[in-house]
């Protein structure tokens, strides 16, 4: 089949021609970003490949069809860059790889709260400046505390089972409570009374019409004093203006993300020579009690190398008709 890949950087193109030995699809590589605008250049492609920051929305999705477009393959387990509604009644197919490495974005968020907690990014920089004061670099014990893990699935489970074994309380919500991570020792409860008694609350739930905002001025208020948030789910999960107020009354102790609501401008590029027109962002970065990654939780060998294998494979299962149903996005999936 014939596939353009939108939003491609050099390890995409590794990764998927490496997968792609085999099947022998033809794959064109593109640097923009897929949107109503750059949709054309996929016309005459069965096939395109999009990422978590393009905007596969209804306008996009027209121009797809009317170029010959027939199924849309995501390199990612989250869907909510694409209007699957517009999808469906256009009779596109779409494919995701619902499952990658967990552990890739599960690891990168221990790694954000003990770097968050412990201060390594501020106390490798000064060592380096030969600073080996200690001043303003106390963090806090995690045994003994309470973790509060909102969204129990692939990756939330595996976060309960690592902050078990630092020996932390886990209290979860979901609206589809898991005996796996109750086995580990979770306890369920709404998600008020999670908010309400954890040191750190870390979101790993997908970003849906009913999940947007989930964090939001209200439930930032019912967060216990001086707590830490941690966010490597969707960036639209949290209201990040309500947050900037939190952090700056003291309310919110601290808060780590690697992913955030208007990413799409800035995230996966080097913009170090440009000037940030994003007022949040850049207030963002002036707290010393936050810490950022660009979405970088996913970025591990294992996990790109088994989203460039699962996406070829879908191409080749959509093109001899028997596309996995687990890896298919549907209506339903978006209702919740
Ligand atoms: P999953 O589908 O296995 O688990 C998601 C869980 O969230 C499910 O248990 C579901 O019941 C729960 N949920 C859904 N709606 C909810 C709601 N309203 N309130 C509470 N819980 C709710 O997904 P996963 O593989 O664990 O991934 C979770 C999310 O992580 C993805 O949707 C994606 O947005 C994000 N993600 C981020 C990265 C990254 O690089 N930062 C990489 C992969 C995935």
């Amino acid at each position: 089949m014939k596939l353009a890949v939108f939003s491609t950087n050099p390890y995409d193109r590794d990764s998927l021609t490496a997968a792609n030995a085999a099947a022998g699809h033809e794959i064109e590589f593109l640097s923009v970003r897929l949107d109503h605008r750059t949709a054309p250049l996929a016309r005459g492609f069965d096939v395109v490949c999009p990422f978590v920051n393009d905007r596969v929305d209804s306008a996009a999705i027209s121009v797809l069809k009317a170029g010959g477009t027939k199924l849309i393959v995501l390199r990612s387990a989250g869907f909510n860059h694409v209007d699957i509604a517009a999808a469906t009644q256009a009779g596109l197919t779409v494919l995701r790889v619902p499952a990658y490495s967990p552990h890739a974005i599960a690891e990168h968020t221990i790694a954000l709260i003990l770097t968050l907690n412990r201060k390594i990014h501020k106390a490798s920089n000064r060592v380096h400046e030969l600073n080996f004061s200690l001043d303003g670099l106390m963090g806090f014990d995690l045994f003994g505390k309470t973790a509060g893990i909102v969204g129990t699935g692939k990756i939330g489970i595996i976060v309960a089972r690592i902050l078990s074994g630092f020996g932390c309380r886990v209290l979860a919500f979901d609206t589809r409570p898991s005996d796996e991570c109750r086995r580990m020792g979770a306890s369920y409860v709404g998600l008020d009374e999670l908010l309400a008694r954890s040191d750190i609350v870390t979101l790993h739930c997908p970003l849906t019409p009913q999940t947007r905002h989930l964090i939001n001025e209200r439930t930032l208020a019912t967060m216990r004093p001086g707590a830490m948030l941690v966010n490597t789910s969707r960036g639209g999960v949290v209201d990040t203006r309500a947050v900037i107020a939190t952090l700056k009354s003291g309310h919110l102790g601290s808060l780590a993300i690697d992913v955030y609501e208007e990413e799409g401008d800035l995230f996966f590029r080097d913009l170090s020579n440009q000037v940030v027109s994003d007022d949040v962002f850049a207030r963002l970065l002036t707290f010393p009690n936050v810490l950022i990654t660009a979405h970088q939780a996913f970025f591990t060998r294992e996990a790109v190398r088994s989203i460039a294998e699962t996406t070829i494979a879908n191409v080749s299962d959509f093109a001899a008709g028997s596309v996995r149903d687990e890896n298919r996005v549907t209506l339903k999936m978006i209702a919740g």
